[in-house]
């Protein structure tokens, strides 16, 4: 004949947050443990990878939990994995670049369509005039232009 258990909480019903287990104490009695939720780890916010180096955890434990077990010294640690990170950074740097050698086409074909011959007069007014004007970022815009021209 099975053993008949007693509930030792006042929660009656088989709910999620209610499961137990059967355990036999040293006394040899059996009682029911209450079993926790299972214990979760956050995912990568692109791949839906595990993410690496965090501890699983309830969420109303994490409040409690210091930082260094929640994340990983890194930019978005603890919310992208390292693939997905190293991913965007490279893409955004190339982005930059092509915005930087779209912006210097459009000047380099601005300057040859109207006057080469008046090239070289005219490179020194205007970074004169543009290192007044705008400070460094228009000063710097000039110099690489420089430097474009030097390699074609
Ligand atoms: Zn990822």
């Amino acid at each position: 004949m099975v053993q008949r258990l007693t509930l030792r909480r006042r929660l009656s019903y088989n709910t999620k947050s209610n499961r137990r287990r059967i355990v036999r104490t040293p006394g040899g009695r059996l009682v029911y443990q209450y079993v926790k939720k299972n214990k979760t780890v956050p995912k990568c916010g692109q791949c839906k990878e595990k993410l690496k180096g965090i501890q699983p955890s309830r969420p109303c434990e994490r409040s409690r939990m210091s930082k260094r077990l929640k994340t990983v010294a890194r930019t978005y640690g603890g919310v992208l994995c390292h693939g997905c990170l190293r991913e965007r950074i490279v893409r955004a740097f190339l982005i930059e670049e092509q915005k930087i050698v779209k912006a210097l086409k459009s000047q380099h074909e601005s300057l040859a369509k109207p006057a080469k011959p008046v090239k070289v007069v005219e490179k020194k007014p205007t970074k004169g005039a543009a290192a007044k004007a705008t400070g460094k970022s228009a000063a710097k815009k000039p110099a690489q232009k420089a430097t474009g021209k030097s390699k074609k």
